[in-house]
């Protein structure tokens, strides 16, 4: 099936020229990949509502030929395609863009989840979806690309810690909120080269894979059981209830973030 308008390679724009340009800036433009026509037609229109500029393409071919011809600012990209798979789109997309690339599938396996992770995705949201968490993680994401270049954040707060990523310390933010009724927590140098990674990435996912190969080094990538003890630590010493985090979250099957 293919979706009604425009002909292969072909970038459909929805009138660029008559988006606002927020501060002087074009609006984002957004790929959408995606091989049902409904769906395909639900996601251009609410992103034009939110004022982005969308091109969309019903095959994988038709996505990297358009993005050849208009670069977009990110891509939001359905795995299950009629021609190729989604993952192949997202290592042929990366070699000439490092444009978000937001996964959108109806795939749930955690293989499915890393490998596109590992491809180059930045994002991974499963359907059925809710359109206002898919628009909250694209505009994530995009702030992230900007934030692009920038230094990475030095300081970052979890609960009532304000934890120094350059100095190795943690102080408590504010002894009005909180009495000052017990010292900041230490952490064991593992615990500290987990926090680094994933703080310096604000809201970003970072994958199981990375964060083991990362720490403990290659070989180590399918040790998840380390990450689950070390991130239960974590935790239990700095979020205000552990059962219930709120900073460090884990995203089943693909990985953790870190929410500030
Ligand atoms: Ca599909």
């Amino acid at each position: 099936m293919t979706v009604a308008s425009g002909s292969q390679g072909q970038p459909r724009s929805d009138q660029p020229g008559q988006l606002p340009a927020a501060a002087g800036r074009p609006a984002p433009l957004i790929l959408v990949v995606e091989d049902q026509p409904p769906l395909l037609r639900a996601l251009q229109l609410n992103l034009r509502a939110r004022q982005y500029g969308v091109l969309t393409a019903a095959s994988g071919r038709e996505a990297l030929a358009v993005a050849a011809s208009s670069p977009p600012d990110a891509m939001i990209l359905d795995l299950g395609l009629p021609d190729m798979d989604g993952t192949n789109v997202i290592v042929a997309f990366r070699v000439r863009s490092r444009a978000p690339i937001i996964v959108l599938s109806g795939r749930t396996s955690p293989g499915d989840k890393i490998g596109a992770l590992d491809a180059g995705a930045d994002d991974y949201v499963t359907k059925p979806f809710a359109m206002a968490e898919l628009l909250a993680r694209l505009r994530a994401a995009l702030r992230r690309d900007e934030a692009h270049g920038q230094a990475a954040p030095a300081v970052a707060a979890i609960g009532r810690w304000t934890i120094d990523l350059t100095a190795y310390t943690i102080f408590q933010s504010d002894v009005r909120t909180y009495p000052a009724d017990s010292p900041a927590p230490s952490l064991t140098p593992t615990e500290w080269r987990l926090l680094q990674i994933l703080l310096r990435r604000p809201g970003q996912l970072v994958s199981s894979a990375q964060l083991l190969a990362d720490v403990w080094g290659p070989g180590f990538q399918n040790r998840t059981n380390y990450l689950r003890f070390h991130m239960a630590r974590l935790r239990r010493k700095l979020e205000e209830d552990p059962s219930r985090p709120r900073h460090l979250l884990t995203e089943p099957g693909m990985g953790y973030r870190y929410q500030p």
